[in-house]
């Protein structure tokens, strides 16, 4: 097997971020947790939101197979624990006043909480070497590995096994090991064993026991901490069969498969539309009205008048908005006119019913730096997306644990419409408060 190490790609200098806006993301975190939770559980919301999407795109369509096929069998899983990262970008729209935008919430795999915690070093080293010492001290520790891994810790407590195991399940090719080594040797000093298991071994070497207790190589597993099963391409047959075995067991799955389905794009437009967010968190207005105040417009393009009205708006006026299908991990979203010509193509086919729209949010850039390996060395104009982690648990119905645990900024340049880190477009970055 070929190793080649490569240092993550980062940013020569910190970005700004207005401090009020940094605070609202930290502010709504507890607010978006609840949701996500309240929406797993929602079976009705669920249904309804998803219908139409998966009779048009098989993946969503094969994970609700699986969450259809546990909640019929009966779940025994009864410690739930979430790991999301909520995205965000500061729009600039046509008043020019700054405001805090959600991009999408990531419920599955958020990463690079791991090596963000070590950006910070790094940009308060540059800063003193250039002389600012001041700025250098005024940049914000930041650790949510060590938050992600407290909370994976609690559900493995919860789960009440001293012998068990956390498993992390890997991708085939492992290329951002690092960023989940942090996480990992965390649960270490805390006396937690963990495995690193991909989905064949799993296929392969996983059974449940009578109580449907999972099994790994003979070692009972507490916790399940996916960090692959988020696209398409991670599943083969072999591997949905192993997915649907661990979402049958009683080990706590992160996510499970609810959960995962909340992160869809579609269900973050469903999200959007008046009176859902009262009827999730009917005891909760002031939640609602922090969660609102991020959102967006989001479009459905549902079959029906509604929908081809939104069809026709974006054909005309596409450099408006963002076509994107119900996938992860950066680059998989349309813009500008490849976004008009797929819309000419399928408006009047099911299809469409796969994607959802959303205004196009259009961040201040600014210069700086992109640092990456075997790249030359250049000043490029910017933009920057501020994610906030959240950590919950849930016990039975009892939610014992709900906290925001750290942030992650990614900045790429302007000309890359879309992109994260692991697409190659995105580096890490620090925010410096303004
Ligand atoms: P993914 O799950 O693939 O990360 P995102 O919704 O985060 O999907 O979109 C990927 C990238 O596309 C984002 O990181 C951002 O750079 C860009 N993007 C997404 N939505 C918008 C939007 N509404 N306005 C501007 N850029 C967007
Ligand atoms: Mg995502
Ligand atoms: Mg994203």
């Amino acid at each position: 097997m070929r190793r080649v190490v490569n240092y993550a790609p980062l940013t020569l200098l910190p970005s700004a971020v207005p401090s009020t806006l940094f605070e609202q993301a930290y502010a709504v975190q507890q607010d978006f947790n609840l949701l996500v939770d309240a929406v797993s559980q929602n079976v009705g919301f669920l249904e309804r939101a998803l219908a139409s999407t998966i009779r048009a795109d098989d993946f969503t369509a094969q994970l609700f197979k699986i969450y259809t096929q546990v909640l019929k069998e009966g779940l025994v899983q009864t410690v739930f624990l979430g790991i999301n990262r909520s995205d965000y970008m500061i729009d600039h729209g046509a008043d020019g006043t700054p405001a805090l935008k959600q991009i999408e919430i990531n419920t599955i795999a958020a990463s690079f909480g791991g090596l963000t915690s070590r950006t910070t070093a790094v940009h308060r080293h540059v800063l003193n070497v250039l002389g600012k010492s001041k700025e250098a001290s005024k940049l914000l520790d930041n650790n949510p590995s060590k938050g992600i891994a407290a909370g994976i810790g609690r559900a493995w407590e919860l789960y009440g096994s001293a012998r068990a195991v956390v498993m992390f399940l890997v991708e085939d090719t492992q290329r951002n090991i690092f960023d989940q080594r942090c996480i990992e040797n965390e649960l270490w000093t805390r006396n937690i064993r963990v495995i690193r298991r991909r989905f064949q071994e799993v296929f392969e070497k996983a059974s449940l026991d009578k109580d449907r207790r999972l099994y790994m190589e003979g070692q009972e597993v507490a916790v399940v901490y996916y960090r692959e099963g988020y696209v398409p391409q991670n599943y083969n047959k072999q591997n949905w069969e192993a997915r649907l075995l661990m979402e049958r067991s009683k080990a706590v799955k992160c996510p499970d498969i609810a959960t995962q389905l909340v992160g869809t794009k579609k269900v973050q437009q469903e999200l959007s539309q008046p009176g859902a967010l009262e009827s999730l968190l009917p005891d909760r207005p002031e939640a609602v009205a922090r969660l609102r105040a991020t959102f967006t417009g989001l479009y459905s393009l549902d079959m029906g008048e509604e929908g081809d009205r939104m069809v026709a708006m974006a054909i005309a006026d596409p450099e408006r908005f963002v076509l994107k299908p119900q996938r992860e991990g950066g680059g998989n979203n349309l813009y500008g006119e490849e976004l008009k010509q797929l819309l000419e193509k399928i408006k009047d086919s099911p299809e469409r019913t796969s994607y959802i729209l959303m205004d196009k949010i259009t961040p201040r850039p600014s210069l700086n730096c992109l640092l990456r390996a075997h790249s030359p060395l250049e000043i490029s104009s910017c933009i920057s997306e501020l994610g906030v982690f959240g950590v919950y648990i849930r016990h039975g119905t009892d939610l014992v644990v709900n906290r925001h645990v750290g942030h992650l900024l990614r900045t790429k340049a302007v000309e890359h419409a879309d992109g994260g880190v692991a697409a190659g477009v995105a580096v890490l970055d620090t925010p410096y408060l303004v």
